[in-house]
């Protein structure tokens, strides 16, 4: 039932957010990208850039994500202005071991392309290649608590989405019928 007066989401706005928080805490789809080359490239050799970041750009155009980017971008920058209560102030400013919702926020994206997505998560979190080095380097007053899980996790749904499309291509190849892009 409408009413009047009521909130009403505007999807274009939310994506449009998301892409412009992602630039101004300093990732690019490019850097993202080149996580789902690291973690595919064994996988299938044949896979290029240009392909890794359609993939990221299909991860972050679903709502769960956004979600999630905002979420924890806008968490980030309230613990740097200091603006959160404690003892969650401290916790998220200085990374603490045992807080884990940054982890658990990250996994709402990995669900999102199936439980392979998982592996994946773990073992660039444990790496932290590329990008994820550069958000964990605690020099220099910027916090990216949430936000190195949260592009661990789009890497990581990115590179699941990979390996479904490509294992459908296969199949469809081989009916000699063609993937729908759709999702
Ligand atoms: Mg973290």
């Amino acid at each position: 039932m409408s009413q009047p007066n009521m909130y009403r989401l505007n999807s274009k706005e939310v994506a449009g957010a998301t892409e412009e928080w992602l630039a101004k805490r300093g990732v690019t789809k490019e850097q993202i990208g080149q996580l789902v080359m690291l973690l595919q490239k064994d996988y299938f050799p044949e896979l290029t850039l240009a392909e890794c970041v359609l993939n990221v750009e299909a991860v972050l155009s679903k709502r769960e994500v956004q979600n999630a980017v905002l979420t924890g971008i806008q968490l980030d920058m309230l613990a740097e202005e200091g603006k959160l209560l404690p003892p969650l102030q401290d916790m998220i400013a200085y990374d603490e071991g045992l807080y884990g919702c940054d982890e658990v926020l990250a996994l709402s994206i990995v669900n999102v392309y199936g439980s392979i997505g998982f592996t994946n998560f773990g073992y660039i979190d444990k790496l932290k290649p590329g990008v994820l080095k550069k958000l964990n380097d605690k020099s220099g007053g910027v916090i990216h608590t949430f936000l190195d899980d949260i592009v661990g996790a789009i890497a990581a749904a990115a590179s699941s989405r990979i390996a479904h499309r490509k294992q459908a291509e296969r199949e469809a190849l081989a009916e000699g019928i063609q993937v729908r892009d759709e999702e």
